[in-house]
């Protein structure tokens, strides 16, 4: 594609056999209240084209998709508003908050360094009693949890700082934790429990009684709409049976109570059952309920895994989370700000990563010089240590705004989780090529040798799946990439809708030319920038951001004009932007953070080295988009596309030969 065919008009859009279109529309991870703006017509998006499949799947989601007034700042950059209103200055964690949080981090952090043995709980695939016993009487099982239910009432923040010492430790107590209470039955039932099922589970739950979230099926993976797993009211209509199986449910195997997703009755709406997903609060003991085997992975050994079966399984109905119906909404909502304890751990694992590169690289010496010193080695290491500041800065930031704000993080948080995921990757593959053969060594091995046992190998099997769950990268991009569209679907998907008849399509038409009229125009003036009392160092960052925000707006509209209904097929030209948005927000998040750290004047941050690791992430975030704009104009989408349909359909059989049949 070249940039001047995005200037195209508006053609016939051609559906596009077999591609996928993007789906899941995850809703906010709070009620989010503020700050408010005026309420925008419905999105409207044209399903004429698909299959039936990707139909329901995609009405499924967007009817869980909460529609808020809240004007996210990340979701903005699409629209090349820049406005720092509310994150400048940076919310640093109120001191209140910090000493809220000083107790039970500084005993976490004791507890893992003194009495986890991280090493020896991948290799036995089991976490000590002791240990979570320890952590239960700490209170890590309900950090979230309001004090009035026995919890510690910790805030978001102090959540994520529990977060980043699990994830710079032990990949398996941050998923035991996370799972728990980012996703098991806390973080659900706060946000959508009656007070009868707060009061029951909730203090249950912060003691220690592990939890879990189970919606994933053998056929149920990032598509929620084939969900098989169904719950019948019973004839007197006081509870629901449930029957079914679920797949992968973290913490399954030593949970008390499950919050479990099933499908449930439909509504009949113009004489078809529209799909209805209602989540359950489930006892393990229930009769019926059967962990059917521990699942086992490439990492995370030492994870409490299962596929969880019910068989004829009765629940009252009062256990119903969030309302019959409302499954779907419950689950994702919850998954909005669970993914955000994803960056948290990832930002402990670089750092963790950083200090093992850090003493290798300045202590191995080959080729006359300490391999620090042969520049292969140190662009590894200053990519480290940028990534993992910046993945910090972006996710107190969001955290900051659920905390202060009650905020609707649902785009900044699937950033995070996306970015930080993808650092944390490249992070720990970089450190296990900076440590060589030792890298790729087991701890127990090096150890067995007399050197330092240095988990690299560990922590790269652990790290994969934060990839994959809570929200696999490609769903995130598809997400953000529904949450970027928004504003367009409102304003033009009337226009573009061929389900509705030619007078209404021209009538939406009109007034989506008169918004375009006066926005675009506006995409052409420079604006935004750093506010005066800025740091001088960073300004150019939040210049280039602003910019960068303008250029972005124009090319997903272009991209809008070029394919029309048909970009949400274009899930590469749509991961570009997405990427684009991504990195923007990533140099804002740091650059403010660092603005807000090197005002602190109190030597803990010092302003050259900040200035230092700033100017290096924001060049390499620069390149970057500068790659995923040059990439948007060329790329090789359509003809991989077509050699992979072809491969599909089971031709170049030669690639097959040559190879044990
Ligand atoms: C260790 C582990 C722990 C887990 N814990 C839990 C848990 O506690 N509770 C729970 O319910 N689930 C859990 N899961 C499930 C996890 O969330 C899923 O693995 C994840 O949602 C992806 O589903 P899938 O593996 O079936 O992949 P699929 O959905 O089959 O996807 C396969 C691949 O295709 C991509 N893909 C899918 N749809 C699209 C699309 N529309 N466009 C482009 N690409 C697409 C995916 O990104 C992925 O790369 C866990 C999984 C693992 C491995």
């Amino acid at each position: 594609m070249k940039t001047s065919d995005l200037l195209e008009p508006p053609t016939t859009p051609k559906p596009v056999q077999g591609e996928t279109p993007m789906a899941p529309a995850p809703t906010p991870a709070s009620e989010p209240t503020a700050p408010p703006r005026d309420r925008e017509p419905e999105s409207v998006i044209d399903t004429s084209k698909m299959n039936q499949a990707q139909r329901e799947a995609l009405e499924l989601t967007e009817a869980a998709r909460t529609v808020t007034n809240y004007r996210s700042f990340a979701g903005d950059l699409f629209m090349g508003r820049f406005t720092l209103d509310h994150v400048y200055p940076f919310p640093l964690q109120p001191a209140a908050d910090i000493e809220a949080g000083r107790p039970f981090l500084a005993e976490l952090n004791k507890i893992l360094k003194y009495e986890v043995d991280a090493d020896r709980i991948d290799a036995d695939g089991e976490i000590p009693e002791a240990v979570i016993d320890r952590l239960a009487k700490l209170g890590a099982f309900g950090i979230k949890v309001p004090k009035e239910y026995g919890g510690l009432g910790l805030s978001q923040l102090n959540y994520c700082r529990a977060a980043m010492l699990l994830g710079s430790v032990d990949g398996n107590l941050t998923a035991l934790l996370s799972a728990h209470q980012s996703i098991g039955v806390p973080q659900p039932v706060k946000l959508f429990g009656t007070e009868a099922q707060k009061k029951k589970y909730l203090p249950r739950v912060a003691r220690g009684e592990i939890s879990a979230f189970a919606l994933t099926e053998n056929s149920v993976g990032s598509d929620p709409a084939k969900m098989t797993t169904r719950a019948e009211p019973t004839a007197d209509g006081k509870s629901f049976v449930i029957n079914g199986e679920k797949l992968w449910c973290t913490n399954g195997t030593k949970a008390g109570v499950i919050v479990v997703m099933t499908r449930t009755p439909g509504e009949i709406v113009q004489g078809k059952e529209k799909n209805r997903i209602t989540a359950f609060i489930v006892e393990m003991n229930t009769p019926g309920v059967e962990v059917v085997t521990r699942c086992h992975f490439m990492g995370l050994r030492a994870l409490y895994n299962g596929v969880i079966r019910f068989t004829n399984v009765t629940v009252p109905r009062e256990n119903i989370l969030g309302g019959e119906g409302r499954g779907l909404k419950v689950a994702l909502t919850t998954l909005n700000t669970g993914r955000l304890t994803i960056p948290a751990g990832c930002a402990g694992l670089m750092k963790r990563c950083l200090g093992y590169a850090r003493e290798w690289a300045a202590e191995r010496t080959q080729w006359g010089q300490a391999i620090g010193k042969h520049a292969a080695i140190a662009d590894k290491i200053a990519r480290i240590a940028a990534n993992a500041f910046a993945t910090e800065a972006m996710t107190v930031m969001t955290a900051a705004l659920v905390d202060r704000d009650k905020a609707d993080i649902r785009i900044e948080a699937a950033m995070c989780k996306m970015f930080g995921s993808e650092a944390a990757w490249r992070a720990v593959d970089e450190t296990m090529q900076i440590r060589g053969g030792r890298g790729y060594e087991t701890a127990q091995s090096l150890k067995n040798r007399g050197e330092q046992a240095v988990p690299i190998e560990r922590l790269m099997r652990d790290a994969r799946i934060n990839l994959i769950f809570e929200g696999s990268s490609e769903i995130m991009r598809l997400f953000l990439a529904r949450e970027a569209l928004d504003p367009h679907l409102k304003v033009a998907g009337g226009a573009l809708d061929s389900r509705l008849p030619m007078a209404k399509r021209a009538a939406a038409g009109l007034k989506a030319f008169g918004f375009y009229a006066h926005w675009y125009p506006g995409l052409l003036l420079p604006r935004g920038g750093a506010p005066s009392d800025f740091t001088p160092a960073f300004k150019p960052a939040l210049a280039y951001a602003a910019k960068m925000s303008r250029r972005l707006a124009r090319t997903l509209f272009h991209a809008m004009v070029k394919h029309g209904p048909a970009l949400e097929k274009k899930q590469l030209t749509l991961g570009r932007i997405v990427d684009i948005g991504t990195e923007v927000f990533a140099i804002v998040a740091t650059a403010l953070h660092a603005d807000a750290l090197a005002k602190r004047g109190d030597g803990q941050y010092p302003r050259e080295e900040v200035e230092q690791l700033v100017q290096s992430f924001v060049a390499d975030a620069k390149a970057r988009i500068a790659g995923s704009f040059a990439a948007l104009a060329h790329n090789n989408d359509g003809r991989n596309y077509k050699l992979t349909q072809s491969i599909l359909e089971g031709k170049h059989g030669y690639l097959r030969r040559g190879i044990v049949e």
